[in-house]
């Protein structure tokens, strides 16, 4: 079956003796039981709901995985992964990472003993020499956000399993139709669902999808033993918003190609970071792992006062952080999403401060352009 079909072909309600089209939303804590010394399929919706089952399922299968799990957030995904680590266990980490996962990884978990080191794993033979035996944990974005630099992904996979560790790749800024981390090696793939899963800017969710039945009965007991689960009505959005997946990212992605190369040819941007740009130093590689190159793209104005103007000019494009919904996003990473990265990993990773994000939604092309172009316009003509 074809990723398009994949999408919608699903049991929605097992066992429901209704046999509805859309998932129903069980709305419930708790299930009554027949006995008292052995429990029926569900029991308590913390250890597992019947809505939730089906979403966990459906994006194991989206993944090509065996078994999925959905949690509150992408930052409780995330720390659910970290738990699989114990104290004098390390982290070896991309240095293009989400700020809030830095911040998880360098203001929480190191109060457990947990150590985390960043490297740059876009010069490969550099970041396998900082594996040492103590590394259990290998943990790269592809692309990265802001600066949508792509990892390569093989190759990570291969240095985690020549010694010992496991590869979790954060797949964000992809979604299951661009890229399955799983298929290049990794052991975890992990969503912020908040983005293109949902698609709509109206929940926040995170995602883990495993094929190793070891590693999947881990993730559930921590997932179950801290609380971490996505409630039923946000598993009943997101089941909702993954049904136009392909439509929203296909548009989307088009729309961000059109943006991309306008900019390249604007004589006040800088420098465009895209990895669907031919010239782009990513595209092969890019090409060589996923199938398109998503809808996220940066840019430079060698201004900060520029950028900051062209982002408040702009009207199509809202000033939010997140990425990966139907409207469009413009955000300055270096004083918004990214504010909450330790300021010496910051000055580490040459963010340049006059960066602009933009996540291209499903508008018109040439409005977005014509938006775009009046912001560029404005911003630099005082
Ligand atoms: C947004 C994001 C996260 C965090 O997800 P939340 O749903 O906001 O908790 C993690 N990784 C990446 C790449 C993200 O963009």
């Amino acid at each position: 079956m074809k990723f398009a079909s994949r999408l919608v072909s699903f049991d929605p309600a097992p066992g429901d003796r209704f046999r509805p089209i859309s998932t129903p939303i069980y709305q419930t804590a708790t299930f009554e039981q027949e006995h008292t010394d052995s429990f029926g399929e569900y029991d308590y919706s913390r250890s597992g709901n019947p809505t939730r089952a089906v979403l966990e399922k459906h994006l194991a299968t989206l993944e090509n995985g065996t078994r999925g799990f959905c949690f509150s957030s992408g930052m409780a995904a995330i720390s659910t992964v970290t738990r699989l680590l114990r104290s004098g266990d390390e982290i070896l980490a991309d240095s293009d990472l989400y700020g809030g996962t830095c911040r998880l990884f360098s203001k929480v978990i190191d109060r457990n003993g947990i150590a985390v080191r960043y490297e740059d794993a876009r010069a490969p033979e550099q970041f396998e020499q900082q594996i040492t035996p103590l590394t259990k944990l290998i943990f790269v974005e592809s692309p990265t956000n802001p600066l949508l630099r792509v990892i390569d992904l093989r190759r990570m996979a291969h240095f985690a399993h020549a010694h010992g560790a496991l590869l979790c790749v954060d797949n964000s800024t992809m979604s299951p139709y661009l890229q399955n981390p799983l298929d290049l090696g990794a052991d975890i793939v992990l969503h912020s669902a908040t983005k293109f899963l949902c698609g709509h800017h109206d929940v926040t969710a995170g995602v883990i999808v495993v094929k190793n039945e070891a590693l999947a009965e881990q993730i559930y007991f921590v997932q179950n033993a801290e609380g971490s689960a996505l409630g039923p009505f946000d598993c009943f959005l997101l089941l909702r918003g993954i049904k136009t997946l392909k439509l929203r990212l296909d548009c989307q992605q088009q729309n961000a190609l059109a943006i991309a190369r306008y900019l390249a040819s604007h004589k006040q941007i800088k420098q465009v970071y895209y990895p669907g740009l031919s010239e782009s130093c990513d595209f092969d590689l890019q090409r060589s792992q996923a199938r398109g190159p998503g809808s996220v793209l940066s840019f430079t104005t060698g201004s900060v006062e520029i950028s900051k103007a062209i982002a408040e000019y702009a009207e199509f494009f809202h000033i939010t952080v997140s990425f990966g919904s139907v409207t469009s996003s413009i955000s300055l990473p270096g004083t918004m999403s990214h504010a909450s990265v330790p300021a010496n990993l910051l000055a580490e990773r040459n963010l340049p401060p006059d960066l602009v994000r933009i996540s291209v939604g499903i508008e018109d092309e040439e409005d977005l352009i014509a938006d775009l172009d009046q912001a560029i316009h404005r911003a630099t003509s005082h």
